[in-house]
């Protein structure tokens, strides 16, 4: 008899169990049932810049179904919040985990800044082709949501190969447009250029503007890291802007910045061009990472590859900031080179920082290598103006195994040092800017928002305490202050580690 009711008890909490989990993929239920949980005493920041609120939340199954003041019932989870701040999961439009998504899912240095979406196929270098390798993220999922953008080099090499270096014939530019277009029909969400690239930088405006049509034909948005973002930004920022006109296509500007000496200090102007193209209507949206320095090889500085030309060098070290900006991060011929910069390894040893330059340039090509560097890429009151903007959101550039502390820094560094410690942004206003402004440019309406009916992506976090850890030296370091991360309702991140759970999707447009 006791078995009997036993087995009758469970079969009754399944079908329960798994009605609730069907009813909240259409219309979500406001009943609690078994296996929902609330969540009490947390101030939520609903995505929208909306000031907190003190609220309970009721997760069931893979939705929030119930928000306001009320009291659990006997047969729910009750995570008690004690007045962390609750924000929806946060949603990364420029991330680099491509490659390491199948061997890395749990995603810890994502999961542990609280995104719970990430975007890839940025900068034109995007999976391909795309339908396969998102049907291997549906078998073998992330942790986290993930969606992939069609990157126009990779289209471009499919079509021309190995000769790139000119520009595509009309027959060329139709195949890459038609590309695109299955690009897009196998799932991708819109088109990606790198024009500062290799294979990019050798397209026009004109192959970009067809390629981009075919994007918006399919309700897919352009997204670009542009042909220049030093002294020719704002060259690069107008053929940006004639594309989004004459493709009639929504706008993402991957890294928003100033980079050079030269347009230092003018992030007011370039702002100034980009409002008065959104006054004409063009649907311009920029995203921003929280860091002033960039990191790559020491050849990277030099745009003509005159890499042994005195007067080349002596120009590229300028306009980067200077001899005494440029530090090397790794060099294995000298590893007593690092942690210095040019100007200090040249004054050491009496010759002038153009001679360092070329003898470090030298040293590395006899041993087959090159110097890591950092480098000085914006001036703070720059970023400062950047954020500011409305039209700005949050991205990190970085991504599963950055070498860039932006990979596992990016959403604490922004909550807890241009937030709390800065003050150049309210919490809801940042908030907004790391979830319902990247949704807004995906075209989410059900995450990004902390709303009755929308998915349960969320983050719990101590505005008091979050923080990026990451550094040059210590690219992997987790923040501090991200309490628990759900991802469709599942808790992914807790008690400052991952739960090992893997409930991330691949999401359409
Ligand atoms: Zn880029």
């Amino acid at each position: 008899m006791r078995t009997w009711l036993s087995l009758l008890l469970k079969a009754a909490f399944l079908i329960c169990f798994f009605s609730g989990a069907l009813c909240a993929q259409t219309s979500p239920p406001s009943a609690p049932g078994a296996g929902s949980t609330v969540i009490i005493n947390a101030r939520v920041a609903d995505g929208t810049g909306k000031p907190l609120r003190k609220a309970s939340v009721r997760i069931a199954a893979d939705h929030i179904v119930r928000i306001g003041t009320f009291e659990p019932e006997k047969n729910e989870r009750i995570i008690d919040a004690k007045g962390l701040v609750l924000a929806p999961g946060f949603i990364d439009i420029h991330n680099h985990s491509t490659d390491d998504l199948q061997s890395d899912p749990i995603a810890e240095t994502q999961i542990a800044q609280g995104i719970t979406s990430l975007i890839v196929g940025a900068d034109g270098d995007s999976p391909w082709p795309i339908l396969p390798w998102l049907d291997a993220l549906r078998k073998n999922p992330a942790a986290v949501n993930v969606a992939a953008i069609a990157g126009h080099a990779t289209i471009r090499e499919q079509v021309m190969g190995k000769d790139f270096k000119r520009h595509a014939t009309a027959e060329e530019m139709a195949k890459m447009a038609k590309l695109t277009e299955q690009a897009m029909q196998e799932g991708a969400i819109g088109l990606s250029s790198g024009l500062e690239y290799e294979v990019g930088s050798y397209s026009n405006t004109d192959e970009l503007v067809l390629m981009s049509s075919a994007a918006a034909q399919n309700h897919g948005f352009y997204m670009t890291h542009i042909r220049d973002e030093g002294n020719k930004s704002f060259e690069a920022l107008n053929e940006e802007i004639a594309i989004g006109e004459r493709a009639h296509i929504p706008i993402e500007h991957s890294h928003i910045k100033v980079s050079t000496v030269a347009v230092w200090g003018k992030a007011p102007e370039y702002i100034r061009v980009i409002e008065a193209a959104r006054k004409r209507g063009v649907d311009f949206l920029a995203d921003c990472y929280p860091y002033d320095a960039w990191a790559s090889n020491i050849k990277v500085i030099m745009p003509d590859k005159q890499y042994e030309n005195p007067q080349s060098v002596e120009k590229a070290l300028a306009d980067t900031g200077g001899p005494d900006t440029v530090t090397i991060t790794e060099f294995k011929p000298h590893p007593e080179y690092e942690n210095h910069t040019i100007a200090e390894l040249a004054k050491q040893r009496g010759i002038s920082p153009v001679q360092m330059y070329i003898q470090i340039i030298r040293e590395g090509d006899a041993a087959n290598t090159e110097a890591g560097v950092i480098g000085k890429s914006m001036i703070e009151s720059d970023i400062k103006a950047f954020y500011q903007r409305p039209w700005v959101m949050v991205a990190s550039d970085g991504g599963i195994g950055s070498h860039h502390p932006r990979g596992a820094g990016t959403f604490p560094r922004v909550l807890g040092l241009y937030v709390r410690e800065k003050r150049w942004l309210t919490l809801p206003e940042a908030v907004r800017k790391m979830t319902s402004l990247p949704a807004q440019r995906l075209g989410w309406k059900d995450r990004g928002v902390i709303r009755e009916g929308a998915f349960a992506d969320l983050v719990l976090f101590d505005p008091d305490t979050v923080i990026d850890r990451s550094t040059f030296a210590k690219p992997f370091e987790l923040p501090s202050g991200i309490e628990k991360v759900f991802v469709n309702g599942e808790l992914v991140w807790d008690d400052r580690k991952p739960t090992g759970a893997r409930p991330g999707r691949v999401l359409p447009k």
